[in-house]
């Protein structure tokens, strides 16, 4: 993102007077704007040439906070001009907020003598820069009067100076601050990102793994491209390592952010275009960086990285837009967390190129701001997704237990139910019973009436029974024509009462319809335990399954003795 910045600032130019910074009073911190610079085009030149240089040719002058002007460009020689108009010394800092710059020489030229050289930037190893700090930095004592400060600026990343000036008072104020702003927004990240993380390692759903890499990636990026990561790591691996580390972990993020964008969307289902299309710009352009990596090419990886970046935020935005379109859940709030970071990226953009948004560190950090707003909606996302494939899951069970039909529960329904209870009866040796129920000449129904009268006929006596139930019996359909009822608690006697006033039920059931008089039995086949059983008789895990058969005896028996009636076996 830094080097969207750059090449924005490419092309801007005003033209203001450089003002010398009068000091104690300046407390604007950056110095951008009262900075004149040159590139050096023909070959390095000295201190001195370059100070000549600085009368002779035509000079630019600063026109933002922070100098950008692009990647892979020439070394660039900067003066400014400090007036310390107090009558005793001051202590200042002046650092340069990018850490990837490869050198920086500072000289400080008082009444024309140079009085101090400080060489630093990140070609030198941690321990011999100028002060121990993510940063190029130094602190110097101005005296009273006019100091020259002149700098030379030489890297192969993206040339932007965001140079500080500040008391060393506020500048340590400014990083203690920083320092809890960083903390709190890599805070949040970090803790959804892990949270995502262990998710995915329990119900290896591909988004939340992707979503947890997608932040950490943009954490690492950020920690590295604000230069705290190489000061905890990586600080002398040579003046290249930054920027190719810068590299590598944006294309990382941007890379698992579009695969995560993909696999929530389910982008492919409905726009298989733009799908095979953030499908191959995620294979290709870490593919190009590769090789530019393997050649040693860093200026053509870095561009790749910016374009991969660039392209990012708008296949965010055009994903989300094409899932409203197909009218998927959250695309809404997809395109709003996608629009929201993509405004705070334009926003840090703007501000280091100095256009229409001040900079100062919070326009510096919107960046970090829009992504951890947009890390928390996103998370919102996946959390309404996990309730809602919850409920799917409870529903889909619910309907596999369910007679579509009746609403009855169907044989796996009952099967379920009455294992769930199973333990407790044979524990408490409770008594149980079951009613088979089958509808009399109820082929004749369909026959005369139609199949669909014959639905009507199943729904009206799944709801007699049910009707019938008390709390606790199981009625379920168990096939056909027939339905069973499981009844805890009672016995074989209380089984026989409990059928005959379903059998009446039934009977009374009227369908009085245009041309259609008909008049509906039940037999009914019961079995069940009686109140005093022996010991062999106990009831047991096999219980059930030999009771239905029973009551199937039963029913059969019904049947043969002419129906609409209910048997029992014993
Ligand atoms: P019985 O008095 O001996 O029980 O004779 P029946 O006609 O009731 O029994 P049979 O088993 O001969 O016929 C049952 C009929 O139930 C046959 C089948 O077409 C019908 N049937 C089964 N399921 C459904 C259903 O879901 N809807 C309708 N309308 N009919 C069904
Ligand atoms: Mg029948
Ligand atoms: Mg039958």
């Amino acid at each position: 993102m830094i080097l969207f910045y750059s090449v924005m600032s490419l092309f801007i130019s005003f033209t203001l007077h450089a003002d010398t910074i009068e000091i104690p009073s300046f407390s604007k911190g950056s110095v951008g704007k009262h900075a004149a610079y040159f590139r050096e085009r023909d070959g390095k030149l000295s201190l001195t040439e370059a100070r000549q240089q600085f009368q002779t040719t035509e000079l630019s002058l600063g026109s933002s906070n922070s100098i950008s002007l692009g990647i892979g460009v020439d070394p660039v020689w900067m003066s400014v001009k400090v007036n310390n108009v107090a009558n005793t010394s001051q202590d200042y800092r002046l650092s340069v907020e990018t850490p990837w710059i490869d050198y920086i020489d500072t000289w400080l030229i008082k009444d024309g003598q140079v009085i101090k050289h400080i060489a630093g930037g990140d070609a030198f190893s941690f321990d011999t820069r100028p002060m121990q700090y993510r940063f190029y930095a130094f602190e110097h004592a101005y005296l009273p009067g006019v100091t020259d400060i002149i700098m030379r600026v030489e890297t192969k990343g993206p040339m932007a100076l965001p140079v500080q000036f500040n008391s060393v008072e506020n500048a340590i104020n400014r990083d203690i601050v920083s320092g809890y702003q960083y903390g709190a927004l890599y805070g949040i990240m970090v803790a959804l990102a892990l949270y995502n993380i262990v998710l995915f390692v329990f119900i290896r759903q591909r988004e939340y793994g992707l979503y947890g890499l997608y932040l950490l990636g943009f954490v690492l990026n950020s920690l590295s491209y604000t230069g705290q990561l190489h000061t905890i790591i990586t600080y002398d691996f040579g003046p290249y390592f930054q920027d190719w580390l810068d590299i590598f972990l944006m294309i990382t993020y941007s890379v698992a952010g579009l695969h995560f964008a993909r696999s929530l969307l389910h982008t492919k289902e409905y726009a298989p275009r733009l799908d095979k299309f953030v499908l191959r710009t995620t294979l290709y352009i870490p593919l190009g960086m590769l090789i530019g990596f393997v050649f040693n090419q860093l200026f053509f990886s870095m561009v790749l990285a910016f374009i991969l970046n660039t392209c990012f935020v708008m296949l965010f935005i055009a994903m989300g837009v094409k899932a409203l379109q197909a009218q998927k859940p959250f695309a809404v709030l997809f395109i709003l967390s996608s629009v929201t970071a993509a405004v705070c990226i334009t926003i840090s953009t703007l501000a280091v190129a100095g256009v229409l948004v001040p900079y100062n560190d919070y326009t510096f950090k919107a960046i970090e701001v829009g992504m951890a707003f947009e890390a928390i909606l996103l998370a919102s996302i996946l959390a309404r997704q996990f309730r809602i494939a919850q409920i799917d899951k409870l529903i889909a069970e619910k309907y596999a237990r369910t007679d579509p039909l009746t609403e009855l529960n169907n044989r796996r329904g009952f099967k379920v139910l009455t294992e769930l209870t199973w333990p407790n009866i044979v524990d408490t040796q409770r008594n149980i019973s079951v009613a088979l129920i089958d509808i009399d000449f109820f082929k004749k129904v369909n026959d005369e009436y139609g199949h669909s009268k014959g639905d009507e006929v199943l729904k009206k006596v799944a709801k007699a029974i049910a009707e019938t139930s008390r709390e606790g019996d199981i009625s379920a359909r168990w096939g056909g024509e027939e339905f069973i009822v499981f009844l805890p608690d009672t016995t074989r006697d209380g089984a026989i009462m409990h059928a005959e006033r379903i059998r009446e039920a039934i009977e009374a059931i009227s369908f009085t319809g245009i041309d259609c008089e008909l008049m509906l039995t039940a037999s009914i086949g019961v079995a069940g335990s009686v109140a005093a059983r022996f010991e062999d008789e106990s009831i047991n895990h096999d219980t059930l399954e030999v009771m239905i058969k029973n009551a199937d005896r039963a029913l059969y028996i019904a049947k043969q003795d002419g129906k609409n009636q209910v048997r029992v076996v014993s």
